[in-house]
């Protein structure tokens, strides 16, 4: 069952219960139709809507491998469309008490997942850029005077909420492989109060070296933060990836940053933030004249910067992870898919003649190019865009990819062989995130491998 028109049984008879549930109230009028709108006037926009969303990329399609992409897990659908005719609003225990429930009980498997001792804090978020702002606003309330520091990988959104709090940013280089320039950091460390660990960068998924930055943490006293919106499901099966060291490690940070709507198949509007210290919530205390509160339980409201937040995002993680639990046979048996998808990719990859690997994943995202005839940068980059194009010409046979764009010194250093005639050098980027990739890649590689170039 593959196409999400088949779940709606299951969908109706659930919503059938929640109309009954409705009218214990008491008959209303809140389900019907508006008098002036007939079923037909619906009917009519939504076949509009639907033929405007056929404009959409298949997202849903393993020859889809561009961006971080895909259509949530067909329950976490299903939860949200059920959850979400109610609309319960987590922003206090009293907007959704069986949602804000539902929230308190996946934030505590995820903070299982982290390593997280029952001292932790977490919720959920809107999405990952929030989370990060909420945990970089903590780390500008401990360390004022100091600067938050993150790798020229990080995530561009860490410098501009740095800009957005008025906290001093500091980029850290990085060598080759992504790894951050140490001796930088040591000569920087009196004036970083917070480090930003990336833990599976967005461009390549490189994981960061954790243990080198906490051993550093440790001399000179500095916090950490890990973002791991994307990486972080990744420590379900830690033992498997050549990154294990640095998983192993992830409670040991300050705040860690997941979004299940990354790589927990969740739809968009869910991300996480955690902080092993629960003290780090007197930050965000606040007596809102507005919020009603009716326990003295804590309410997630007050530890967080959003106000609203949807409580059908916490009923589709919540179903979600009754389903395919955080352990390696439940959503590890998704992500050891992804992640064989990029490996099998690169292995088929290094074995193509003209065809060059740029990096070994260490998650699920690979970049690589096709060698031009004449070894330039600027020939590189038109032969790149070439492939890039060329995919998206037949719907059948084709594939999507995504451009990345590289310093050309970076690659000049790596391929020192290519004429510097451009400064920037742009290679193929595939993220593997689908498990129905894996069982895709001869397919998918044999398309891109056959493209013909000049
Ligand atoms: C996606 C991503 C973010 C931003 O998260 P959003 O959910 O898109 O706001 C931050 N950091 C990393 C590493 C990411 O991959």
């Amino acid at each position: 069952m593959n196409n999400f028109s088949e779940y709606l049984p299951l969908l109706r008879g659930a919503l059938k219960k929640i109309d009954e549930w409705r009218t214990l109230y008491g008959d209303d009028s809140s389900g019907d139709l508006p008098a002036h709108l007939s079923s037909h006037a619906i009917e009519s926009v939504l076949s509009e809507l639907e033929k405007k969303l056929r404009g959409n990329y298949p997202f849903h399609h393993p020859q889809y491998a561009g961006q971080m992409l895909k259509p949530p897990h067909p329950a976490a659908w299903l939860a949200y469309s059920l959850a979400m005719t109610i609309n319960p609003n987590n922003h206090a225990l009293d907007g959704g008490p069986p949602t804000s429930e539902m929230e308190k009980e996946v934030v505590k498997l995820l903070a299982n997942m982290i390593g997280y001792d029952s001292n932790h804090l977490g919720h959920l978020t809107s999405g990952g850029t929030v989370a990060n702002l909420e945990a970089l606003f903590v780390a500008r309330e401990i360390h004022p005077e100091k600067a938050i520091a993150a790798t020229s990988n990080a995530h561009y959104t860490h410098s501009r909420m740095c800009h957005l709090l008025r906290s001093d940013y500091i980029e850290i280089p990085v060598d080759l492989n992504g790894s951050p320039d140490l001796d930088f950091i040591e000569s920087n460390a009196a004036k970083i109060g917070t480090l930003v660990v990336t833990m599976g960068t967005t461009g390549l998924g490189v994981v960061e070296p954790l243990d080198d930055i906490l051993k550093m943490a440790d001399r000179f006293g500095f916090r950490v933060h890990a973002d791991a919106a994307y990486g972080g499901f990744f420590k379900i099966i830690e033992n498997e990836l050549p990154s294990k060291k640095q998983w192993q490690q992830l409670h040991l940070c300050d705040s860690v940053v997941i979004d299940p709507h990354k790589h927990g198949l969740q739809p968009y509007g869910c991300g996480s933030i955690f902080f092993r210290d629960a003290s780090a919530g007197k930050y965000f205390k606040h007596d809102s004249p507005y919020t009603y509160f009716t326990s003295d339980d804590l309410h997630l409201g007050e530890i967080s910067i959003e106000c609203s937040r949807a409580g059908a995002s916490a009923a589709a993680l919540w179903t979600t992870l009754q389903l395919l639990p955080l352990t390696s046979s439940g959503l590890g048996s998704v992500l050891r898919k992804t992640r064989s998808a990029a490996t099998k990719f690169a292995e088929l990859l290094s074995r193509q003649a003209g065809w060059k690997l740029y990096n070994t994943p260490d998650l699920d995202i690979t970049g690589y190019f096709k060698e031009p005839k004449i070894k330039s940068i600027k020939e590189m980059n038109r032969i790149s865009r070439q492939i890039f194009e060329a995919g998206m010409k037949n719907q059948q046979t084709g594939f999507h990819l995504s451009l990345f764009t590289i310093g050309a010194d970076h690659f000049l250093q790596k391929y020192p062989e290519y004429t510097a005639d451009n400064t920037r050098a742009v290679i193929l980027r595939s993220v593997f995130m689908k498990e129905e990739h894996e069982p895709f890649i001869d397919e998918l590689s044999e398309r891109i491998f056959s493209v013909e170039t000049d």
